[in-house]
């Protein structure tokens, strides 16, 4: 850690803590690359300081902020885009073609969270959600290609956590930023430098399939590292992988058991991603015990198993 929140992970690739729910929770990846910057998914509007700091540490003024990359809108990840770009008066959005709208008129998002958590919890977790204006918005369908400073960055589209969700790859180092497609990995968990990986299938769009797609695409241009949101550098990514392959069939075969259950359902997926949280902190041996695991994916578990729940009703089971 070269200063407090903030991780260099070489190739002028850093991580920022955006301190939301937690601390180590959510990421915002910073690429910099020859006194120009491109700030990879935004946390929400609160970190918006720590990002001007960041930067700032790393000689990197507003105005040398080329783009704002989106790897989806889940708020978690976007809800302080509109409030950062007012920051940066050169930088483009980048964001999936399906994602665009929301992003330049936030209030569906905002209507959606605010229909889970209430108007005064919305606010206080996500603060001041700006729309993005349209002509700053660059949005990236599969196979397009921007250049920060030369440095090529590809943007794949990868559904399966979201449909609108892409992935972009560094032509530079060969990482991926993955954004939620490659599950979560709390470094809490590591266990001797190990890491550890657990998919997030929250709402609305998990699709088991397409996920394991996404997964395996990233995985064919053999990176060395990949990023992810929730939090930062992974690798040993064919193990990771593997073990997210089979934790993304365990979720899909816990949802088909309880299709059925009426209005015990909810419940009862609250319980089995549990399960599934607890037997794989004994399977790797994570480093925290059993309660503080539980803590840590609160609000993992009850969004899973919510997402389960969405994804039974689309498929119409
Ligand atoms: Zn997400």
């Amino acid at each position: 850690m070269s200063s407090p929140g903030i991780f260099d992970y070489g190739h002028g690739i850093f991580a920022v803590d955006s301190v939301y729910d937690r601390r180590l929770q959510t990421a915002i990846h910073l690429i910099v690359e020859d006194g120009r910057a491109a700030v990879v998914d935004t946390g929400t509007s609160h970190a918006v300081p720590r990002v001007l700091d960041a930067l700032g540490a790393q000689g990197v003024a507003p105005a040398q902020v080329d783009y704002v990359i989106l790897t989806h809108v889940h708020l978690d990840h976007a809800g302080g885009a509109g409030q950062l770009m007012a920051r940066f008066p050169n930088a483009r959005l980048t964001v999936h073609p399906r994602g665009a709208r929301h992003i330049a008129d936030p209030g569906r998002l905002l209507a959606a969270t605010v229909a889970i958590y209430g108007e005064q919890e919305t606010r206080r977790v996500y603060g001041e959600v700006l729309g993005v204006p349209k002509e700053r918005i660059v949005e990236t369908a599969e196979g397009a290609t921007l250049r920060l400073a030369g440095r090529e960055l590809l943007f794949l589209d990868a559904p399966g956590h979201a449909r609108h969700h892409v992935v972009v790859r560094d032509g530079r180092s060969g990482h991926f930023f993955a954004g939620d497609t490659f599950g979560l990995s709390y470094r809490e968990l590591d266990r001797d430098g190990r890491q550890f990986s657990f998919p997030t299938t929250s709402p609305s769009q998990f699709d088991p399939a397409a996920l394991h797609r996404s997964i395996d695409r990233m995985l064919s241009y053999g990176p060395e590292a990949l990023y992810v949101t929730h939090f930062g550098k992974l690798t040993t990514l064919p193990v990771l992988a593997a073990d997210l392959h089979r934790l993304i069939d365990a979720h899909a075969e816990l949802a088909e058991r309880h299709r059925r259950a009426g209005a015990e359902r909810k419940r009862l997926l609250i319980e089995g991603v549990r399960s599934l949280v607890l037997a794989e902190r004994e399977r790797q041996d994570w480093r925290l015990p059993r309660e503080k695991t539980l803590e840590v994916f609160a609000l993992d578990i009850e969004l899973n198993a919510q997402g389960l729940e969405s994804w039974l009703d689309a498929e119409g089971k």
